[in-house]
């Protein structure tokens, strides 16, 4: 088994349901005492999140790179990213270091394209649904078409990651309107939608919409877990 390094803490809320997800594959798989090899830095988000506001890209790309440098120093043999708006910076990242990053993009691309579909939509932080370096590797790499929510309706997805669900705040009324827009989507032509934000699958499941919901974590992770028991690889 390979050792995953987990480059979390964006926000932590939505570390733990990686670091679960990871362990009961891997527990599942081998059964007995077996859990995951995982080495994890979990950043400070207040800063990480001020960055992104001010549009410091090149800072938190320094960071983030530093930070995965260490992982590979402490032996991880593949990266993890915990966060869909941070690979932003995945370029960085991967010149930072020798081992690959398993980007969030490509694990949800190749998800929705293994279920047949061609159409979705995507829901996230304002970078990730409005900025090219997310949506344009899921249609340039995966061959989806990739619709976003309106500017007014991106507003509020994003106002309730950063002020609700970050800090582990999971309220009714979010809920109701993320599914408004879901459905609001599906009208449009989306044939399923990604959860396009670490954060959104502890408040939307599957069965709150009439179509197929992809939750970036929860694939991010399975991905993680299974590429880390494909090669053999130490104790
Ligand atoms: N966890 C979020 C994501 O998946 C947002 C937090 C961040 O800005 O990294 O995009």
């Amino acid at each position: 088994m390979r050792t995953i390094g987990l480059l979390g803490g964006m926000s932590w809320e939505s570390t733990i349901p990686y670091y679960r997800e990871i362990n009961r594959y891997v527990a599942e798989r081998l059964g007995g005492f077996h859990s995951a090899r995982i080495a994890m830095w979990s950043v400070d988000f207040h800063r990480l999140e001020a960055l992104a506001s001010a549009g410091d890209w090149e800072e938190i790309g320094r960071i983030l790179a530093d930070r995965a440098r260490r992982l590979e120093q402490a032996g991880a043999d593949f990266i993890v990213l915990c966060t869909n708006t941070m690979h932003k910076v995945a370029p960085e990242i991967e010149s930072a270091v020798d081992v690959p990053l398993l980007h969030i993009a490509d694990a949800i691309g190749e998800a929705a394209r293994e279920s047949g579909i061609r159409t979705v939509g995507l829901l996230g932080t304002r970078f990730t649904m409005a900025e090219p370096f997310y949506r344009e590797r899921l249609a340039m790499r995966h061959g989806l078409e990739v619709l976003v929510p309106t500017a007014e309706q991106r507003e509020v997805v994003d106002r309730v990651i950063f002020h609700e669900l970050v800090k582990g705040e999971l309220l009714e009324e979010s809920r109701e309107a993320y599914v408004e827009i879901i459905d609001e989507l599906a009208a449009r032509g989306a044939e399923g939608v990604i959860l396009g934000c670490t954060e959104i699958g502890m408040l939307v499941a599957p069965g709150d919409a009439s179509i197929p919901l992809y939750d970036s974590a929860a694939i991010h992770a399975r991905r993680a877990a299974e590429l880390a028991l494909s090669m053999p690889h130490g104790a």
